[in-house]
């Protein structure tokens, strides 16, 4: 399965309802990056990735469109890999960091060759064949306490039973009101109430505002504080962990094995937020899952709010492994898109037998940048 030719797209997916976190700045649209890739066997696969996560992946829409162009796709074309963890290999080799332009590439290849098998890919992963349901938890942005509510109360309705509120603000009063009102709005359920601070506090700040989360001071016990402090402060996590009695979780912290591998070493935290755009690809997520495994360490399974595509493969390794709970929301906050194939229902993302990712492409709604093709005798 060596590759023939690539074509890449971009789209922009607007949101209908734009968010802002601590470290993500207005987010009105999802610039993605989508790829269809055609084998030497005829297969055919498509791939996306958020191109505006900049604020963790350090990549943007034109500069992962330019690493495809000019690095990435010239060296599949040209490789003789011909397996999926073959490509990965080589894409690896060719451009080390860059992990969302080598994610795009990966699921479209995965997509490919599952579809080749006649197989949903999480069943090529180790996950079940027929159709199957992935439960997700919900996120509840800044906003005002009585709009937290009654996000809550939606999420709730919905089935949803494990959410996390996104905390950083610049007075933590406004942060604790927002608590509050999810917590009240939930009493009496077996709702799950995690936090995600983004990276917005310093060390200091993250001791002292970590002990007015304890159960103790708050009430309540929360499930997890995920990546307070900023991603290369791992001796402030660990040294937040030792000091209270709150499971700390990292994402930006771990994007990659290697980053998984240090924060283990280094005893630096409970738990940890995994997502293919920053591991690089589907084999590279699928390894940390059993580095996490391994370790004791619950792992979620999340994305950068991306559309359908990104979506579906982040749902196949999810659906194969043991997520403690998925964040992918995305493509449910867009007024328009190109892919159909996945469905929420009830809390649940309704994934259907189809082989690959299980996705349709509407290429009409995509703007094309290039096709490169391999030369071959
Ligand atoms: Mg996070």
């Amino acid at each position: 399965m060596r590759i023939a030719a690539v074509d890449i797209y971009t789209v922009d997916l607007l949101l209908a309802e734009p968010f802002r976190h601590a470290s993500s700045g207005l987010i009105d649209r999802l610039a993605e990056v989508v790829v269809r890739v055609e084998t030497s066997d005829g297969a055919v696969g498509w791939g996306e990735v958020r191109g505006n996560a900049h604020y963790v992946t350090g990549e943007t829409p034109g500069r992962i469109v330019a690493l495809l162009r000019e690095l990435l796709v010239p060296r599949l074309l040209t490789s003789t890999a011909d397996t999926p963890a073959g490509h990965a290999r080589v894409m690896a080799a060719a451009l080390p960091g860059a992990s969302s332009a080598r994610a795009v590439l990966d699921i479209a290849i995965h997509d490919a060759a599952a579809r080749a098998l006649g197989l949903p890919l999480r069943a090529l992963l180790g996950g079940p064949a027929g159709a199957t349901k992935v439960h997700v938890h919900g996120t509840i942005p800044f906003c005002p306490p009585e709009i937290a509510a009654e996000r809550a109360r939606t999420y709730l309705e919905q089935g949803i039973l494990t959410m996390k509120v996104r905390l950083g603000l610049p007075d933590f009063a406004d942060d604790l009101a927002r608590l509050a009102a999810v917590a009240e709005a939930v009493a009496g359920t077996d709702t799950v109430i995690a936090t995600d601070v983004n990276q917005g506090w310093t060390p200091k700040e993250a001791l002292a505002k970590a002990r007015r989360l304890e159960v103790d001071r708050l009430g309540f016990a929360l499930a997890w504080l995920e990546q307070p402090v900023p991603a290369g402060a791992t001796e402030a996590l660990k040294a937040l962990r030792e000091s209270v009695a709150l499971p700390v979780y990292a994402d930006e912290s771990c994007g990659t094995p290697q980053d998984l591998l240090r924060l283990i070493e280094a005893r630096a935290v409970d738990g940890v937020h995994l997502k293919l755009c920053k591991a690089g690809g589907i084999g590279q997520l699928h390894a940390m899952t059993a580095i996490a495994e391994a370790a004791g360490l619950p792992y979620l399974i999340g994305q950068m709010d991306e559309g359908m595509l990104a979506t579906a493969a982040a749902l196949a390794v999810a659906s194969a492994t043991n997520p403690l709970s998925c964040e992918l929301w995305g493509f449910q906050r867009v007024a328009a898109q190109p892919f159909s194939g996945i469905a929420m229902i009830d809390g649940d993302m309704d994934l259907p037998a189809a082989p690959g990712l299980g996705i349709a492409v509407d290429e009409t709604g995509l703007m094309h940048v290039a096709r490169l093709e391999a030369v071959r005798a």
